[in-house]
């Protein structure tokens, strides 16, 4: 919506749908429309189709509505996200219908119209499509239309853009009595290809899945393009007042503010944090208006769902100290503001309060921090916040922008539907909302590890200082877990700033830490008579004082952050048992194990555990058994290479080979809740070994 914006491009293929069924020319509609979030944002909107398929019952044709169920994105959903209901049932609903103290009853009805035993739950929009008489309809939360349904002129802008070919229906919550409306608007109104809703979105549609996809892009480009037009050559939300600072310095202070904010409102739920500087951003919370405009609150209902109605502003002013001094203060007032707003709106049977902390900050010159139970939740919260702003620039550039109603706000937030379906969600992964830092990720140990805390729904950060294997990790993981989960640093652990930097990108990308694994490491094997210095000084360097620099930075930030947090130390069995022949190896492990123990005191005060893993004689997977290390063991056991891992077998007590997994599976256990209450400790997994066991 600023001059030269690009339009939308048709990408209608009719080769390709010729050869769809209807459904899947709803589903190929769909997709491309929900693939441009300047169209619709994630999860927002939905399409229908009106179908004749056969009666699985009676072999009849009938009438069947295929429309997006609850849940999912039109833009990545499949064909098994439509609910698909008889259109003779929902006719016959319009009878049973009495008015609108009975909309929540007429979601419940929607299950009994189900078609062909879909399980997908028919949505609350559902109505919205059924009762206009078009075979093709389109709902979309295009930003460029939203603008216009948020001034306080928009119905006469909707007028004036698109004369009789759009209508323009007041704000009303999606349901029964709003799919009637539209139902009496179509019939009134036989040319109109749709219908602005105010603070809300879009409707158009069509006789066929082409025609109501043009529609809709012909549409919201016309907006796209009035806005360019009105918006040339003038200011932005009242000009600016605070400049953006340098790109690193955004950054550094949001790695500062993000545990902070985090130790304040993740006392009861831990929360994950996302960071966007993005110029939109900076544009905002840099301008003139940012105080009044985020005071009025976001307007399209899925916006404010996911951020709140308000966001926070942070008093920024140059001085991160200024900020984090006042911060308890800013958090309670905001805290105090949502339950006054409660108080205000609560009907008798409303749900109970919920977290009434913000989801969005916004930070004047640095950029927006969003916190939410995982981190796609809060990335997602901050791109509904950025469609928020364009609606704000587009609406506050041509007239008054108006948020929301509060009392409607309220009455979809804490409507029963909504509190139903949050009760219905699956309960969180015993790591969810954790944030975990694993040296060494790209290894073998660490990997498997990595692995293994993700499979619990934490965020891992890869740290590793070979480029290429983490690189591979990350994509890996990423593939298996999802691109929002997994992070990767490129550190060396025995480089004082490259930590310092690693654990502040960490930060900058997830909000703050609650388990280091400190594992990066290498092996060597020499008599002592040809141990060179600088071999010694290597296992020394990596090892102990690698370990040393990455628990003393988790410490700092453990300490900023107030909910305490797990250490686990990878050592070996070589430092608690004396090896022949690997001096250097065996008193850095020693030295690790030490260390931990002295960390385990200091710690514990602030809820800070520390523990430790031995791993013996995990071969597969592990670089450091690639190497020379292979060789010299197996030479020092007389054997081949190939006959290690037997060797290793059959030397323990168990008669088992220990793998990488089965260390991740003693990681989890100490870097969980599940060992809440053990610290100091040494858990060897090696199968079982004498000389190994503690005393
Ligand atoms: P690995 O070589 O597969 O993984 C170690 C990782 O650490 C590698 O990805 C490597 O690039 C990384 N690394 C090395 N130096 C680094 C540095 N300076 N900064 C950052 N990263 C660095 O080995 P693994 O078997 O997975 O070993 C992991 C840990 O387990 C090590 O501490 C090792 O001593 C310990 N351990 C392993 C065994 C075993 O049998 N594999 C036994 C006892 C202890």
């Amino acid at each position: 919506m600023s001059a030269a914006t690009k339009l939308l491009e048709n990408r209608w293929d009719d080769a390709r749908a010729a050869a769809m069924s209807e459904p899947e020319r709803l589903l190929y509609r769909s997709n491309l429309l929900g693939s441009d979030k300047r169209i619709t944002n994630f999860g927002g909107g939905n399409t229908s189709a009106k179908v004749r398929q056969a009666d699985p019952l009676t072999g009849e044709e009938v009438t069947v509505l295929w429309v997006k169920g609850s849940g999912g994105d039109v833009g990545t959903m499949k064909l098994d996200g439509f609910a698909t209901l008889y259109m003779d049932k929902l006719e016959r609903l319009r009878t049973i219908y009495k008015g609108v103290a009975q909309e929540d009853e007429m979601v419940g009805l929607l299950n009994h119209c189900t078609f062909d035993l879909n399980p997908r739950a028919a949505s609350i929009d559902t109505s919205l499509h059924a009762y206009l008489p078009y075979a093709h309809v389109d709902h979309m939360h295009p930003d460029a239309v939203i603008a216009i349904a948020a001034t306080k002129r928009s119905r006469e802008l909707t007028r004036e853009i698109y004369g009789d070919e759009i209508g323009w229906l007041g704000w009303r919550r999606p349901g029964f009595e709003l799919g009637l409306e539209l139902s009496r608007f179509a019939a009134d109104n036989p040319n109109a290809k749709g219908v602005v809703l105010e603070s809300h979105g879009l409707f158009t549609w069509g006789h066929s899945a082409k025609d109501c996809y043009e529609t809709t892009l012909r549409i919201i480009n016309r907006a796209i393009e009035w806005f360019d037009g009105q918006l040339a050559g003038k200011t932005a939300f009242g000009g600016e007042a605070v400049a953006p600072l340098p790109a690193e310095e955004r950054r550094r202070i949001a790695a500062r503010l993000m545990p902070e904010i985090r130790a304040r409102i993740g006392q009861n739920e831990r929360k994950i944090g996302h960071f966007d500087d993005s110029d939109a951003v900076l544009q905002f919370v840099g301008s003139n208006d940012l105080q009044p405009l985020a005071a009025l609150g976001t307007s399209c209902p899925d916006h404010f769902l996911r951020t709140k109605i308000r966001p926070l502003v942070l008093p920024f002013s140059g001085d991160v100290d200024a900020v984090l001094a006042g911060l308890d203060a800013s958090i309670e007032e905001y805290r105090e503001g949502y339950r006054a707003y409660y108080e205000r709106c609560r009907h008798d049977n409303s749900p109970v309060i919920r977290d009434p902390n913000a989801v969005i900050y916004l930070v004047p010159g640095v950029g927006m921090i969003s916190f939410a139970k995982d981190k796609a939740t809060a990335r997602i919260a901050g791109e509904f916040y950025v469609n928020a702003i364009n609606v704000m620039r587009g609406a506050s550039g041509v007239d008054v922008y108006q948020g929301l109603d509060e009392q409607e706000a309220f009455d979809i937030e804490y409507w029963l539907l909504e509190e139903a379906k949050l009760q219905r969600m699956p309960k969180p992964k015993s790591l969810a909302g954790r944030v975990a830092f694993v040296t060494g990720g790209a290894g073998g140990i660490g990997r498997a590890t990595a692995e293994r805390l993700l499979r619990e729904g934490a965020c891992v950060v890869l740290a590793d200082i070979d480029a290429g294997s983490l690189d591979g990790a990350k994509s890996e993981l990423s593939k298996a877990f999802g691109a929002d989960q997994v992070r990767g640093v490129l550190v060396n652990v025995t480089e004082e700033a490259a930590v310092e930097k690693g654990f502040a990108d960490a930060v900058a990308e997830y909000g703050g830490l609650d388990i280091l694994v400190s594992n990066a490491g290498i092996a060597s094997a020499s008599p002592i008579e040809d141990t060179t210095l600088e071999v010694w000084n290597r296992n020394i360097d990596i090892l102990a004082t690698g370990y040393f620099l990455v628990s003393r930075e988790a410490f700092r930030l453990f300490r900023r952050q107030k909910l305490g947090g797990a250490v686990v130390f990878i050592a070996s069995k070589n430092g608690l048992a004396a090896s022949a022949g690997a001096s250097a190896y065996c008193t850095a492990k020693a030295a690790e194990i030490h260390l931990a123990r002295c960390l385990a005191l200091e710690g514990a005060e602030a809820g800070i555990r520390v523990n430790t893993v031995n791993p013996d004689a995990v071969l597969r997977g592990s670089k450091i058994w690639s190497g020379e290390w292979r060789e010299q063991r197996a030479a020092s056991s007389k054997l081949q290479t190939d006959q290690l891992e037997e060797h290793y077998r059959a030397r323990s007590l168990l008669k088992r080979s220990v793998f990488p997994e089965d260390i991740a599976e003693a990681v989890y256990f100490l870097a969980s809740d599940l060992s809440a209450k053990s610290t100091g400790n040494i858990v060897n997994v090696d199968a079982g070994n004498q000389i190994s066991f503690t005393r």
